[in-house]
């Protein structure tokens, strides 16, 4: 059984959900063709776009005691989702459907009226009034699939996804949210109905309930997944896969066609962020494989992203680039031959809770990469009680990712030599041997990023290395 993930976009409106339902109905199609039988998909979608938002703003002016502004931007809410109902062809499911979403919003509306009095909004109540989204369209979305002959069935995340109490960013457990989605989905999935649930959303043992945190739905996503043991998660956006550089900074980037886990949690880091990869980390723990699609362009292939990748004919998998990062370089001869003096150095950073990203060492200095400068003055400070310590500002931090590294350690030398004039100052390869990092100087950035895409991503056959 494969589990389909929708976003925001995704299911934004009639003519998404609409879309939605054609997706779904192929893979059904597909799924019958290749003899994997009537068996689902499961479906998790996030909140309408936008709506996560919104509620959260609810909350906010709740507990700011604007009631009058809650209630305003609640009938909006309202407003939407019962146009976006229309997509439910039954009359009858329509008018139930309809009916649904006063009943929560009436009860949103007297939640935010209690709440504007107290003029406090606890955690608890704002994961109660930020999963009324997911809520909502999923219930949406399986009566829209019911209606047109797919069969979908809710399921109420609330009672198959079983966490901890941290609000906001709660935990599954999975043995719980196992056997409650094998309890509730199984006999679904036996019946031939498409279950339904919201992603994001869970609620703890007693029955309170919570949310993943922000961009959660992924999550749910690879864990309804990994407990179901499905054999792919489709997670669909309106982006095309993961792209082999930034197409602000490259003329015509490729869509990557397969990417290890490893590499995709590379490139996140540096913004390439399609999904976040410890949202999919259930999946990819039990081999499942994850693939990222476009709602809006189906027949496009995607990127699939699996715990290992086979062999490429291309070295690299992708580019990333990361400007407005500041070089801090610490030099100590009492470095040399001594212990104890990393830990002191990182112990700086530490204290002024500054992370720090590219890391290179010779035997007396250290240099580093900051992107947060806030607290850099202190920093430097601290670190000028026992070294001596140099800013360069307006860097830029470049990653090349692939996991073709390990096969050809001559790679870093064809980097190096289709950068050309353009300055290096630090260089980084750990033994992993999955990325080159290189530190320029942010201004040289497109030419050195253009360098590198002509000479490792010409189009396809023409790959060299
Ligand atoms: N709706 C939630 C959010 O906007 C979860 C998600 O869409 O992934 O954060
Ligand atoms: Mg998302």
């Amino acid at each position: 059984m494969v589990v389909m993930k929708f976003g925001g976009t995704s299911v934004a409106d009639q003519a998404a959900i609409e879309r939605l339902m054609a997706i779904v109905r192929r893979q059904r199609e597909r799924d019958v063709a290749e003899g994997h039988g009537r068996r689902g998909p499961v479906v998790v979608v996030s909140a309408l776009s936008g709506v996560t938002d919104r509620l959260l703003g609810v909350a906010a002016e709740a507990g700011a005691g604007d009631a009058e502004g809650a209630t305003h931007t609640l009938q909006g809410l309202r407003a939407r989702h019962k146009t976006v109902s229309e997509v439910i062809a039954d009359a009858a499911e329509r008018a139930a459907a309809q009916a649904d979403i006063d009943r929560e919003f009436d009860e949103l509306e007297r939640v935010a009226e209690a709440l504007s009095v107290l003029r406090e909004v606890s955690p608890r109540w704002f994961d109660t009034i930020a999963a009324a989204g997911e809520i909502l369209s999923s219930r949406l979305v399986a009566a829209a699939l019911a209606s047109h002959g797919l069969d979908g069935a809710w399921i109420d995340a609330r009672q198959a996804v079983v966490t901890n109490g941290d609000h906001q960013a709660a935990a599954p457990k999975y043995p719980e949210t196992t056997a409650q989605l094998m309890a509730l989905a199984n006999p679904l999935l036996a019946d031939g109905k498409v279950p339904v649930l919201g992603g994001f959303v869970g609620a703890t043992e007693a029955g309170v309930t919570t949310t993943l945190g922000r961009g959660g739905s992924d999550f749910s996503g690879a864990i309804v997944g990994a407990c179901l043991g499905a054999r792919e998660i489709q997670i669909w956006t309106d982006v095309d896969g993961m792209l082999t550089a930034d197409p602000r900074v490259v003329a015509a980037p490729h869509v990557v066609p397969h990417l290890s886990f490893a590499e995709a949690s590379e490139l996140a880091y540096f913004g390439a962020k399609v999904l976040h990869p410890a949202t999919i980390q259930p999946a990819v723990a039990q081999n499942i494989p994850v693939r990222i699609l476009n709602s809006k362009r189906a027949e496009a292939p995607g990127t699939l992203i699996t715990a290992d990748r086979p062999p490429s004919d291309r070295p690299l998998t992708a580019l990333a680039s990361k400007k407005h990062v500041t070089v801090v370089d610490i030099t100590s001869t009492r470095m040399l031959m001594a212990h104890g003096f990393l830990r002191r150095l990182f112990e700086v950073f530490e204290r002024h809770k500054t992370p720090v990203d590219v890391v290179t060492t010779s035997e007396v200095s250290v240099s580093v990469t900051v992107d947060d400068t806030r607290r850099l003055p202190a920093i430097v400070e601290a670190l000028s009680e026992f070294a001596q310590v140099d800013c360069e500002p307006a860097m830029a931090i470049v990653c090349a990712v692939g996991e073709g590294l390990q096969q050809d350690p001559t790679l870093v030398g064809h980097v190096l030599q289709a950068l050309g004039d353009v300055p290096v100052r630090l260089l980084s390869q750990a033994a992993s041997r999955r990325n080159i990092t290189f530190v320029i100087p942010e201004a040289d950035v497109p030419r050195a990023l253009g360098r590198l895409h002509d000479h490792f991503f010409a189009p396809a056959g023409a790959a060299r290395a």
